[in-house]
C-alpha cells in the first residue's frame, strides 16, 4: 500500500487512498486518533517508544525522550545521546516512521513498503535530503518529497471546491509557517510561489504564552518559575492547552501551584494576541514579501485554504478573513489535510494520472483499483515551484567582486533545469578538476559569514585530454521534482559524463569578498625570439611590432614577462617583469648578433627557459618561440622542449618565413599551440597566442 505522511513537528499523520471509493483517508493510530504526536521515547530495556505514549514521559519530565527533532532536520552538527548511541535528526526522525508505520500497518492490517512525505514548503535542499534519508531508513521506499501546502491543495480539491481559483494556503503548524499561492484549475494544481519561515509555529505562541504567566506569578509571588525545568515543562503543556482553549471561548482561567503559592490567572482572548502578535505579524509580513514577488495583491486571492493545527487560532482566522473579504475556505480537516494531499500524490503521478507499480503493470491498489472505471478524488496535474533561487559564487560581469549567480530562480516550476557551458584550461601537469561552489538563497552579493546557503563545493573530475588547450564542459544545475538540487557535467567533446563528489566548503569564507584577482592564476611567460641572421631588415621590424602588440594584451596584474633572445647562443635578455614599458624598451632595442649572440641557429631557448621558470611553478607557465628559420640541432631542441612539457611549461610555438612546421608540432606542447603565418600576419597571429592565453 502507498500512503502519504505528513511528518509534522509536533504531530504526525498517515493516509492512505480507499480502494472502494478512490477517497483518501487518514488511518487512525492504534488509539483511535488521526494525528500521533512526533514525540520518542527511549525505554531503558533499549525499546523505542512513539506518539502518545512517548509524549506522556515528555509531560512527566523524563530525559529520556526527544522532540522537537524536526527543526533541526539537515543540520550534521545536531544529536542526541540515548541508551548510548547517537541520534540525529535524521535517526530520530527514521524511528518515528518506523514507528508509526508498524502502527499504521497494524491498524490497517496492509503492508506499507512506498510512501510520499511532505515537508515544509521552506525547507532547503539539506533538509528535505534528510527527509528522503529518514525515510529509506526507516525501510521505505520514498516516491516522493512533497511540499505541505501543495499537499494540502490535493486534499482540498477533494471537496470540489478549488476549481479555477487562485488560493492562498496558509500553513502554520507546530513548528514551521509556510505560505503558497497556487492556482487550481479543473485539473491542474499549478504553485505560483512560495515562502515561509521554519523557525514559527504553535510552539511560539506557547512560549510567549507561557513566560506572559510565569510574569504575572513573579510579580505576584516574587518566585520565577521559569528558572525550574520540570516546572517549564508543565508550564508549556499549560500554555498550549490555554491557547486551545482561547480557540474556542474568550477566556480561560490558569491556575498555577509552585512552591506553596497559587496563582490564578484569567487569560482574555485580547490579552493572548496582545502577547503574541509578534508572531502573527511575521506571517504577515512573509505572506506581503510574497505576494510583492509576485506582482500579486489581495484582491487577486479568491480564498484562502488553513493548514496547521495553529490555523485553529481565531487570531489567524480573523486576519485572513479580514484581507481575503472571505472566511478561510471550511470542509477539510486542518491536521489531516497535509496527509490526505500526500495519499493522493502518492498514487498519482505528476500528469495526475494512478500511478503503476513500478515492477509490472500491476496497479497499486489491489483488486479494486485495477478496475478501469476507479479514479482518485482530488487527483490533478501537478506543477510545483522552488522555494530558493540556486545559483553559484561567480565573478560579476566587471570582474571586480565574487557575487551569487543565480541558475533557477525562487518560484520557477520544478522540475528546473538550467545547462552553462565552461570553458575549462586543461593543464598537463595538475589533475584538471572542475569546482562549483553551489548556494542556494536569494542574496546575489555575497557576505562572510554567507547569507545563502552554501551546499558545498561540487567537483567534477575524470576530464580528458585531448591535447587541446581547453575543454567545454556543459554543467547542468536541476531542481528535480522533490525540490532537491542536483547537478552533472558533460565533458562535451568525449560526450562523456564527468565524476562528482561534493566536498566541504573552507571554514573561513572570507574570499569572497575580495577583488576576485586574488584568485586568478598568475602567468609567467616567456617570449622567445630567434635574432639569427635571417631575420634582419623587415622581419626583424614586423617583429618588434608584434611582439609589443603582444605584450600589450596582457593584464600585468597576474602576468611576468620575460625575453629570450637565441641565435648561436641563448641568452635571458629580460628577466621576468610585470613593467610593459621595459619589456616594449627592450624590444625595441632587439638586434643582430646583440652581445654576441651569433647568426646561425645553433642554441635552443628550452633549457635556459626551464631553468629561469623553475622559481614559479605555482604560475601557469608558457614559453612562446618565434622562429623564422631551420634549426641546426632540431632533435635536441625537441627534447628540451619535451622537457619543459613534463614540467608543466607549456610551449607555443609560431613560425614564419622559412621555419619548419613539422618541427613546430614537436616542440609545441599541444597540437593547436604550433603554428606557421605569413611576415604580413606576424602581428595579427602573435596578439591572437596572447588573447587564446
Ligand atoms: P501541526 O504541526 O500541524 O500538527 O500543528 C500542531 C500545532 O497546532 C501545535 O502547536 C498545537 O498546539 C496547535 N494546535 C492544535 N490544536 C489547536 C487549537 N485548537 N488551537 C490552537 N492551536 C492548536
Amino acid at each position: 500500500m502507498r500512503v502519504g505522511i505528513d511528518l509534522g513537528t509536533t504531530y504526525c499523520a498517515i493516509a492512505y487512498i480507499d480502494p472502494k471509493n478512490g477517497q483518501a483517508k487518514v488511518i487512525k493510530n492504534s488509539e483511535g486518533k488521526p494525528i500521533t504526536p512526533s514525540v520518542l521515547y527511549f525505554g531503558p530495556d533499549g525499546s523505542v517508544l512513539h506518539g502518545e505514549e512517548a509524549k506522556a514521559y515528555v509531560e512527566e519530565g523524563s530525559e529520556r525522550t526527544a522532540n522537537y527533532f524536526k527543526y533541526h532536520m539537515g543540520d550534521e552538527d545536531y544529536c542526541i545521546f540515548q541508551n548510548g548511541r547517537e541520534y540525529t535528526a535524521v535517526d530520530l526522525s527514521a524511528e518515528l516512521l518506523k514507528g508509526i508505520v508498524r502502527e499504521a500497518e497494524e491498524v490497517s492490517g496492509e503492508n506499507i513498503r512506498q510512501a510520499v512525505i511532505t515537508v515544509p514548503a521552506y525547507f532547503s535542499h539539506f533538509q528535505r535530503q534528510a527527509t528522503m534519508k529518514a525515510g529509506q531508513q526507516a525501510g521505505l521506499e520514498v516516491l516522493s518529497i512533497i511540499s505541505e501546502p501543495t499537499a494540502a491543495v490535493f486534499a482540498y480539491g477533494i471537496h470540489g471546491k478549488g476549481t479555477d481559483q487562485t488560493v492562498l494556503v496558509y500553513d502554520l503548524g507546530g513548528g514551521t509557517f509556510d505560505v503558497t499561492i497556487a492556482r487550481i484549475t479543473e485539473d491542474e494544481i499549478e504553485v505560483l510561489g512560495t515562502d515561509g519561515d521554519h523557525q514559527l509555529g504553535g510552539k511560539d505562541w506557547d512560549d510567549a504564552l507561557s513566560n506572559y504567566l510565569a510574569d504575572q506569578f513573579l510579580e505576584e509571588f516574587d518566585i520565577d518559575i521559569s528558572a525550574d525545568v520540570e516546572m517549564n515543562i508543565m508550564m508549556q503543556a499549560i500554555a498550549e492547552n490555554t491557547k486551545k482553549q482561547l480557540s474556542e471561548k474568550r477566556s480561560h482561567k490558569v491556575t498555577i501551584n509552585y512552591q506553596g503559592q497559587k496563582g490564578v490567572y484569567e487569560v482574555t482572548e485580547g490579552k493572548f494576541e496582545e502577547i503574541t502578535a509578534y508572531n502573527l505579524n511575521r506571517t504577515k509580513d512573509i505572506i506581503q514579501k510574497l505576494l510583492g514577488e509576485l506582482g500579486m495583491g489581495w484582491g487577486e486571492i479568491d480564498g484562502v485554504l488553513l493548514v496547521g493545527g495553529s490555523t485553529r487560532m481565531k487570531q489567524v482566522k480573523d486576519y485572513l478573513a479580514g484581507m481575503c473579504g472571505r472566511p478561510p475556505m471550511q470542509g477539510v480537516n486542518v491536521d489531516e489535510a497535509v496527509a490526505l494531499g500526500a495519499a493522493i500524490r502518492a498514487n498519482i503521478d505528476l500528469d495526475g494520472k494512478i500511478a503503476e507499480e513500478k515492477a509490472g503493470s500491476q496497479l497499486f491498489l489491489g483488486a479494486a483499483a485495477r478496475k478501469p472505471s476507479f479514479s482518485i478524488a482530488g487527483a490533478k496535474r501537478i506543477r510545483d515551484a522552488t522555494a530558493h533561487s540556486m545559483g553559484m559564487i561567480a565573478v560579476n560581469k566587471e570582474g571586480t567582486a565574487y557575487v551569487n549567480s543565480i541558475m533557477v530562480r525562487k518560484n520557477s516550476p520544478i522540475p528546473a533545469k538550467v545547462t552553462k557551458p565552461y570553458e575549462l584550461g586543461i593543464s598537463r601537469s595538475k589533475e584538471n578538476r572542475l569546482e562549483v561552489y553551489m548556494l542556494q538563497g536569494e542574496e546575489e552579493k555575497l557576505a562572510n559569514p554567507p547569507n545563502c546557503l552554501v551546499l558545498g563545493k561540487y567537483v567534477f573530475t575524470g576530464i580528458q585530454s585531448g591535447g587541446e588547450r581547453t575543454e567545454k564542459i556543459n554543467v547542468t544545475f536541476a531542481y528535480d521534482a522533490n525540490n532537491i538540487v542536483q547537478v552533472s557535467a558533460v565533458q562535451e567533446r568525449t560526450g562523456q559524463g564527468l565524476s562528482l563528489h561534493i566536498e566541504p566548503v573552507e571554514e573561513d569564507m572570507g574570499w569572497v569578498l575580495e577583488p576576485p584577482k586574488g584568485r586568478q592564476q598568475e602567468m609567467s611567460v616567456l617570449l622567445a625570439v630567434d635574432l639569427s641572421g635571417s631575420m634582419a631588415g623587415k622581419r626583424l621590424k614586423e617583429a618588434k611590432k608584434a611582439a609589443t602588440s603582444f605584450v600589450d594584451q596582457f593584464d600585468m596584474d597576474f602576468t611576468r614577462i620575460g625575453l629570450v633572445n637565441f641565435s648561436d647562443n641563448a641568452i635571458l635578455y629580460q628577466p621576468l617583469t610585470r613593467d610593459k614599458q621595459l619589456l616594449s624598451q627592450k624590444i625595441q632595442g632587439w638586434e643582430i648578433d646583440q652581445g654576441g649572440l651569433g647568426y646561425g641557429n645553433e642554441a635552443e631557448p628550452f633549457a635556459l627557459a626551464s631553468s629561469t621558470l623553475k622559481g614559479c611553478s605555482q604560475d601557469v607557465r608558457y614559453v612562446v618561440v618565434l622562429t623564422d628559420g631551420y634549426w641546426y640541432e632540431e632533435e635536441e631542441a625537441v627534447l628540451l622542449a619535451q622537457k619543459c612539457h613534463r614540467e608543466g611549461i607549456e610551449v607555443i610555438a609560431l613560425g614564419f618565413g622559412s621555419a619548419n612546421k613539422d618541427f613546430l608540432d614537436q616542440i609545441a606542447s599541444r597540437k593547436d599551440f604550433a603554428s606557421f603565418t605569413e611576415l604580413s600576419k606576424l602581428e595579427t597571429a602573435l596578439t591572437g597566442i596572447a588573447r587564446m592565453m
